[in-house]
C-alpha cells in the first residue's frame, strides 16, 4: 500500500517541509494542512505549503489516509482531539515529535482504536514558523518509526517509503530507546548550549558585548542551537524527563572528571579524551551528516 491523501496539522518548520517535499517528490499525492493560528493558515496558503489549506482540524483530514501531527510535543494531545471527530477509520496518524513515548501515550489516549505510528525525522534547524519550511530539509537524514508492536506491518512498510521518498533513511525502534539515544544526541547538547549562553550573558566582568566581539572562539556554534524554539524545547524537557535527567547524570560525572583532570594538570586524560571526540566528529562527516570544510565552510565566501 501507499498513501495517497496527506494531511498535516501544524504548519510551521516540519509541516511546511513535509508539504513542499510531498509536492516535490510524491507526483498524485494531494496534501491538506491546518493550523491553529490564522496568521500561519494564511501564510502557509500564501506559500502553498499544501494544496489545501483548512480551517478546521477535522476537516482537514477528512478523507485521508496519512495524517502527520506537526506541533509542539505538548501540543500532541489537544491536535489529537481536535482531528479525533472527522478521522478515517483506516486512516494512519503519524507524528514528526522530538520525544516519543509521552507522544505514544498521548496519541493513544486521545485516538482509542486509531492506528498510530509514531516517527521523528532527525532533521531540523533553529528556523521555526511557516516561512523556515524546505523541500530538501529530510534529504540524507534519519527517520526513526517507533510503532507498537501490534501495528500492522503493511502500514509501517507504507510510512518507511513515504519517508524514503522524501529523501530520509528510516530506522525502526522502540519508543523508549528512541527517548535515550536523542536524550544525549539532540536534547543535552541543547541544554548546554541554552545554559552556556545564558551563563555568558549574565557575568558580571565579562561584558555581554565582549561575548559578542569574540565569539569566533566557539561561542557561536553554541548560539546556533541556542536560538531554536523556546517552545518546541520547553515541550521536549517535559516529555523526555526519564531520559534527559539519566543522560544529564552521565554527563555531569563526565565533567566533573575533566575539572578534575583539570584541577590536577592531568594533561594526558584531556589528550586521550579530546583525541576520542575528534575521531566522532570524523565520523559524522564521514557519513555525511554534516559539512566536511573546516569552520563549517563559513570561509568559502572571502
Ligand atoms: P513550529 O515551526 O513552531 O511549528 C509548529 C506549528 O504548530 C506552529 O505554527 C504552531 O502554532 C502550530 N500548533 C501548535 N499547536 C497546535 C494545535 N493544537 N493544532 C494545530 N497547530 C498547532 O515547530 P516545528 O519546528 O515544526 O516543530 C514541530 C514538531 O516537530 C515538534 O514536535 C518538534 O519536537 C518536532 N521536530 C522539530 C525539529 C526542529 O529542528 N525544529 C526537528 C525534528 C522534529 P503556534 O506557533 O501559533 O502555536
Amino acid at each position: 500500500m501507499s498513501f495517497s491523501r496527506v494531511a498535516i496539522i501544524g504548519l510551521g518548520l516540519l509541516g511546511g517541509s513535509i508539504g513542499l517535499a510531498v509536492r516535490e517528490h510524491l507526483a498524485g499525492v494531494e496534501t491538506t494542512g491546518h493550523d491553529v493560528d490564522p496568521k500561519v493558515r494564511e501564510r502557509a496558503r500564501q506559500r502553498g505549503l499544501v494544496d489545501t489549506v483548512v480551517d478546521d482540524a477535522a476537516d482537514a483530514v477528512r478523507d485521508a489516509d496519512l495524517v502527520i501531527l506537526c506541533v509542539p510535543v505538548g501540543a500532541m494531545a489537544s491536535a489529537a482531539e481536535a482531528i479525533a471527530p472527522g478521522l478515517s477509520a483506516d486512516a494512519v496518524v503519524s507524528d514528526v515529535g522530538s520525544s516519543k513515548l509521552s507522544v505514544a501515550r498521548a496519541l493513544a489516549a486521545a485516538l482509542p482504536g486509531a492506528t498510530l505510528i509514531p516517527a521523528h525525522p532527525v532533521a531540523g534547524t533553529e528556523e521555526s514558523g511557516p516561512d523556515a519550511g524546505f523541500a530538501t530539509l529530510f534529504h540524507h537524514r534519519w527517520c526513526i518509526l517507533t510503532p507498537p508492536e501490534d501495528a500492522p506491518r503493511d502500514k509501517v512498510a507504507a510510512l518507511k517509503k513515504f519517508w524514503q521518498a522524501l529523501g530520509s533513511t528510516v530506522e525502526v525502534m522502540d519508543a523508549e530507546h528512541h527517548d535515550l539515544v536523542l536524550a544525549v544526541t539532540s536534547h543535552i547538547p541543547h541544554l548546554i548550549a541554552y545554559t552556556i549562553v545564558g551563563t555568558a550573558s549574565d557575568l558580571e566582568d565579562v561584558t555581554r558585548s565582549e561575548v559578542i566581539k569574540y565569539s569566533a572562539g566557539g561561542f557561536r556554534d553554541f548560539t546556533r542551537i541556542a536560538a531554536s524554539d523556546p517552545v518546541m524545547w520547553r515541550d521536549v524537557f517535559l516529555n523526555n524527563r526519564e531520559a534527559v535527567l539519566e543522560m544529564m547524570d552521565r554527563f555531569l560525572t563526565d565533567l566533573g572528571m575533566m575539572r578534575e583532570a583539570i584541577r590536577a594538570g592531568d594533561g594526558e586524560l584531556m589528550f586521550d579524551q579530546f583525541s576520542k571526540t575528534r575521531a566522532i566528529r570524523r565520523r559524522i562527516v564521514e557519513q555525511g551528516q554534516d559539512d566536511a570544510r573546516p569552520d563549517f565552510g563559513r570561509h568559502d565566501h572571502e
